[in-house]
């Protein structure tokens, strides 16, 4: 997963860049990069690890342009490495070009090897860099026409942004898998992975880009065009569930009321249990255990410390330290866990690592009970556009039956919500398309 930021016609555009990518920091935290363009052409910079550590105010300062494109990545498609972060940057013969993509190409392998064979060379490892070589390769009349040419070829999620001399362009693939949103902010127009990139720089959010849509800013106006036939979108579904900020809009309104309505519909299917206290796992189950707690009336508590400043745990050099690491992360809070019934709530379980310590923790802590409630379905299917799961061997739920997943994780209980009401709660009364192949299994249907 990654995120995409782009604002056009701006003096202030690569700082504005640089908050709206701090805004996505959630989407990746592996590499950042900001693109941007000015008179003498496209300059660009990227490094490994956080925004706030790879822009300092000397690199900030010497990256000067009106128009500019920024990516925050989280690999799924090539390895974590200085040569994958994005932007990526092209001279091809549209002239100077930048990229950043979210999205997992499903073709990428088929595309690569016919491209290679067609004598292209690659510098990355990431499938974002095929639509260069099919822009240059297949040029047809302008950059526009190229572009929407090309992208038909491209199958699987992609939320582009592009910058070209003089042009910012953005594109959503045919099924709208990935977000990617249009904002303004006084004259000049934003593309963002989210809402709450655009708000972070006093920008107002107008709309979604379509399912294969594509924007062209160029001389400060803004115009739409089809790339692609209407198809059903296939939104994801985990965007909600588990990916999206809290203050970020989807379907309307805020993830985290749409997190809150989860819990009450939770808490609407398990009626029967009955429990001192609900707690969600920090911070992906907080709002779910607040919506379950306004629903059952069973007290809301924090059973959790979190510790901000840990940092990321793989930079410990072995596993022991890296265990030390997590159990930092998050600390029990012991009175209030003591001789408690507890309902836990957590937005997923993918290989059932983080319920197995939080519920030993929480039991070494004295708690009586813990029942576990996932406020999504069991995830039986990795995913094929972007969101990080596992290959299929790694996810408990598609080896083993919840009692056994149950005594896995050491919990005395464990249910998850329906996939009925899931869908209820982030359609929000719309009619949205979802993709939601990673609790179904059902990928074929989303490629049609
Ligand atoms: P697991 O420990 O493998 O069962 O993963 C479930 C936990 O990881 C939950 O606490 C989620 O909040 C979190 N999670 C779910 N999906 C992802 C993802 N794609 N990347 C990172 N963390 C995730």
């Amino acid at each position: 997963m990654c995120g995409i930021f782009a604002i056009t016609n701006n003096k202030n555009a690569p700082h504005f860049t640089f908050l709206g990518l701090f805004a996505l920091q959630h989407r990746g935290q592996e590499s950042a990069g900001i693109a941007v363009e000015n008179a003498n052409g496209i300059i660009y910079y990227t490094g490994m690890g956080l925004v706030s550590e790879v822009f300092s105010n000397n690199v900030l300062e010497n990256l000067k342009g009106e128009n500019a494109i920024g990516h925050v990545r989280y690999s799924t498609a090539g390895s974590s490495d200085i040569i994958n972060a994005q932007p990526l940057f092209f001279n091809s013969s549209f002239g100077q070009m930048a990229i950043a993509h979210n999205g997992n190409l499903t073709n990428a392998k088929k595309l690569w090897r016919w491209l290679q064979h067609q004598g292209a060379i690659f510098q990355s490892a990431s499938d974002s860099e095929i639509i260069a070589h099919l822009i240059s390769k297949y040029p047809a009349g302008n950059i526009e026409t190229s572009l929407a040419k090309n992208l038909r070829k491209l199958q699987g999620a992609f939320s582009f942004v592009f910058l070209f001399k003089g042009r910012v362009i953005a594109a959503r693939d045919p099924f709208g898998f990935r977000p990617l949103l249009l904002g303004k902010v006084g004259k000049s127009y934003i593309f963002a992975s989210e809402s709450c990139a655009i708000e972070a720089v006093g920008g107002k959010p107008l709309r979604e880009l379509a399912p294969g849509e594509m924007a062209v800013v160029s001389g400060g106006k803004i115009r739409f065009r089809m790339f692609s036939r209407k198809r059903r979108e296939r939104k994801c579904i985990f965007e909600q569930v588990y990916f999206a900020r809290p203050d970020t809009v989807v379907s309307q309104r805020t993830v985290h009321s749409t997190r809150c309505e989860i819990g009450e519909l939770l808490a609407g299917e398990n009626p029967d249990l009955k429990a001192d206290i609900v707690a969600g796992v920090p911070d992906s189950g907080t709002a779910y255990a607040l919506g379950f707690s306004r629903r059952s009336g069973i007290a809301l508590q924090n059973v959790f410390m979190r510790n901000r400043y840990t940092g990321r745990s793989f930079i410990q050099p072995n596993q022991k330290m890296r265990d030390f690491t997590a159990r930092l992360k998050l600390a029990p809070i012991k009175d209030v866990i003591k001789r408690k019934t507890i309902i836990l709530i957590d937005d997923s379980l993918v290989r059932g690592t983080t319920s197995r310590k939080i519920i030993s923790s929480l039991k070494k802590a004295g708690a009586k009970k813990v029942f576990m409630l996932i406020a999504s379905p069991p995830v039986i299917s990795p995913c094929l556009w972007g969101i990080d799961t596992p290959t299929k061997k790694e996810l408990i739920a598609a080896k083993l039956s919840i009692a056994k997943i149950k005594n896995f994780i050491g919990a005395d209980s464990l249910r998850y919500l329906t996939l009925k009401n899931l869908v209820r709660a982030c359609a929000n009364g719309l009619r949205t398309g979802f993709c939601d192949a990673c609790f179904t299994g059902n990928s074929a249907l989303s490629n049609k």
